[in-house]
């Protein structure tokens, strides 16, 4: 069907729409919305059915409903501690009920119609309602069905203004082309964009209401998907990346001599990533597995086949204390293996010979490890603290460095690597999806191989969209000997922690070790470090007998080593700490983990915590101790307790936070979601995947869709439009 595209749309300014004049238009740009698109694309967060409307005499208590009445008597008083508490009365003709809100800021008058949302009680004889949703529906020529379209307020629009508004736009625009093409649409059971665009604002009933949804929440997966399918697409046929041969003995000697066998997962990923890593593009894949699946083995493994051809291979972090973490966890790992104890060939170069000249008797690590963040720069082949910023980055520059662990500091103008093979991103979902390719560009004329991490599993969808550019890996099965861990919630005047207490000395008595983490403080290193000091300081008088130690992130790398060591090794029985143990430690002899404060963590944090324990035989416990103030942390702690999977914990945290705020609602291709939630409408986002994937495959540089192609690129703007260019 011939029309408008979007696009065009998106071109016309606002205030070219009939009745919009200057100063709506600027109440309008304070919501971001400057575009006859912009403005029809705000569409109704709900739809009020007025013949699902109650009557007060026979409206049912205690369930969500709706009731619509005139406001008689409206009365602001102000109670304990400094609230403000508002209450009227409305009445329908059949009973009168009391609103009661305690927002000091609710705007509500007498003699008007309002419609109100929520549950109804009997208090004290009357009908009751706690802070219900308020809907103000004046006189309205517009709505003449029965289903009512509730608008997203904007300040300086009465909502009938507004619905007027976009009927004035609507207008203007249809017929609205359809730039998806129509077997798609078809396949998918949906309406044409026309219908759902006017449909959305307008609908006879909420089943046409919900159908114009569908198609919109589709058009946005869809648009997103064609965005990753042109970026894999790109990856796959156009970008040069490193053959590595997949020869050398040290990948060989690393596993040989890992302490134990690997999982069947761990070797079914690690001959996935060899075989992608010897193709000729660059790889670009995701690795996802729980907590203690054993990822870092696998990432390793990666690095190692980069660096064995003669490549560097580079971990990024999304925090300082995380790469330290990965510096110390992949020293360590690559101890135990036996990396550290052979001899390099020293007279290999001569400037190799002049740097490790004082050191040359000293037996070498085979594989250089190197520590770049911000604030600290270390080396696995020099005395901790001898080293320069300075020097590290000449040895990453000149090859000296085989594996360097670091931060954003890793994708600086000032950082060059000598030759950039492999890289890893440590996501914990902060970097961007586009951002994360920049690591790329640290190497000249080819792009390394990429593999992505995630430190918690994400829900399937969520793959999807962040990451539905990516290869998929998943560790799905478990090290032999792991049990789930135990899970209480302690409420401390509740419940007595002396009891805890007591448990925590008969399994110190039975031989094991505990973590106690301490709060977070307000994303300062440096207050987390004096509470966790003071909480060392209480808890030896609490155990006198036993031996305590301290860890958190003020504390030099070098002292944090011993501090490990120590609790390796068992003279520490309990280890009070920051949440730098968050991820990567690794004591498979400790076997409670007391969080304190746990409503201050998020869940997935908590669940990382977590996985500190429970990673030997030992049966293992975890006490999370807090007064939840907020319904969420309540919900993330109950979470917690009900189960040990990280995909069932990562789809309740979307659900409890919402993506916007999982995400941020600036991440890249999040913010492009406006209608679509990614739990609820799976089923369209799985199918608008597929013929995403599907169409590119047809049509890679969309030359017989050009609309839609155009459409892309306007709407989801700078950060894809790359991927379009012919
Ligand atoms: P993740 O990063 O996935 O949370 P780690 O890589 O830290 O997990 O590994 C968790 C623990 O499991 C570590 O103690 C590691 O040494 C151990 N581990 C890894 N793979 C195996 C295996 N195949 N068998 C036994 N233990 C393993
Ligand atoms: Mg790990």
């Amino acid at each position: 069907m011939a029309g408008r595209p979007l696009s065009y749309l998106a071109s016309v300014p606002v205030d070219r729409v009939k009745n919009i004049g200057p100063a709506r238009a600027k109440a309008l740009a304070g919501v971001d919305i400057y575009s006859v698109a912009d403005l029809l694309l705000h569409v109704p967060r709900r739809y009020l059915d007025r013949s699902q409307l109650y009557e007060l005499a026979v409206v049912p208590l205690g369930e969500e409903v709706t009731v619509a009445g005139t406001v008689t008597a409206v009365r602001k008083r102000r109670i304990s501690r400094g609230r403000t508490m508002i209450d009227a009365v409305i009445r329908d003709g059949t009973d009168s009920l009391t609103a009661v809100w305690f927002n000091p800021y609710l705007r509500i008058r007498e003699d008007t119609q309002i419609i109100l949302s929520g549950k109804v009680e009997r208090f004290r004889g009357r009908l009751q309602m706690k802070s219900p949703a308020i809907d103000s529906v004046d006189q309205d020529s517009l709505i003449t069905g029965r289903v009512v379209p509730i608008h997203p307020a904007i300040g300086g629009f009465k909502p009938d203004r507004l619905r007027e508004a976009i009927a004035n736009a609507l207008d203007r625009s249809r017929p609205i082309a359809d730039t998806i093409p129509e077997d798609i649409i078809e396949r998918a059971g949906l309406i044409s964009r026309d219908d759902a665009i006017a449909n959305i604002h307008f609908p006879e009933s909420q089943q046409l209401a919900d159908m114009a949804r569908s198609r919109l929440v589709f058009d946005e997966l869809f648009r997103l998907q064609v965005a990753l399918a042109r970026q894999q697409h790109i990856l796959v046929n156009k970008a040069i990346g490193v053959a590595h041969d997949g020869l050398g003995s040290l990948l060989p000697a690393f596993l040989g001599a890992l302490p134990y066998t690997l999982t069947g997962a761990q070797e079914r990923v690690i001959t996935e990533i060899c075989a992608d890593m010897k193709k000729p593009h660059p790889m670009h894949r995701l690795l996802q597995g729980e907590v203690g699946s054993g990822k870092t083995v696998v990432a390793i493994a990666a690095m190692l086949t980069a660096i064995q051809g003669g490549y560097q291979g580079a971990v990024m972090a999304p925090t300082e204390v995380l790469a330290e973490q990965h510096f110390l966890s992949i020293d360590f790992i690559l101890k135990i293996a036996g990396l550290k104890s052979a001899t390099v060939d020293l007279s290999a170069s001569d400037d190799t010979k002049s740097l490790f000249g004082q050191a040359s008797d000293e037996v070498q690590p085979q594989v250089r490890l190197a520590l770049l963040t911000a604030n600290s720069a270390e080396v696995n082949f020099l005395p901790s603290g001898t080293v320069s910023r300075e020097n590290v980055l000449a040895w990453i520059a000149d090859g000296t460095v085989d594996l360097v662990v670091g931060t954003h500091t890793l994708i600086q103008k000032d950082l060059m690597f000598y030759r950039l093979g492999a890289a890893v991103v440590d996501e914990q979902h902060r970097f961007g999806v586009y951002q994360r390719v920049s690591l790329r560009d640290k190497a000249e004329g080819y792009d390394p191989d990429l593999l992505i991490m995630t430190a918690t599993p994400i829900p399937r969808t969520l793959a999807m969209t962040l990451y539905g550019d990516l290869d998929l890996s998943l560790l799905d099965e478990m090290p032999p000997g792991r049990s789930p861990v135990h899970t209480s919630h302690i409420v401390p005047d509740k419940d007595n922690l002396e009891e805890v207490y007591d448990f925590v000395r008969r399994q110190v008595a039975a031989g094991r070790q505990i973590f106690v983490v301490c709060p977070l403080v307000d994303d300062s290193d440096k207050l987390e470090a004096v509470s966790a000091t003071a909480e060392f300081n209480r808890l030896k008088k609490v155990f006198p007998r036993l031996k305590l130690g301290l860890l958190h992130g003020q504390m030099r790398p070098s002292d944090k080593e011993e501090v490990m060591a120590a609790f390796r090794e068992r003279r520490i029985d309990l280890l009070v700490s920051t949440s730098v143990i968050e991820v990567g430690i690794d004591m498979p002899n400790a076997s409670v983990m007391i969080v304190e404060d746990a409503d201050r963590f998020g869940l997935s944090q908590l669940h990382q915590l977590r996985g500190r324990v429970g990673r030997a035989e030992h049966i293992s416990y975890c006490f999370l101790v807090a007064r939840p103030s907020t319904m969420e942390a309540e919900r993330r702690i109950s979470a917690m307790v009900a189960s040990n999977d990280g995909f069932y914990l990562a789809e309740r945290d979307l659900e409890i936070r919402g993506q916007g705020t999982v995400f941020g609602t600036q991440q890249a291709g999040m913010k492009d979601l406006k209608l679509a939630d990614i739990l609820r409408d799976k089923e369209l986002l799985i199918s608008a995947r597929c013929e995403a994937f599907a169409l590119i495959e047809r049509d890679p540089e969309l030359t017989a869709h050009s609309d839609l192609s155009e459409e892309i690129r306007t709407l989801l703007g700078e950060d894809v439009a790359w991927l379009f260019v012919s």
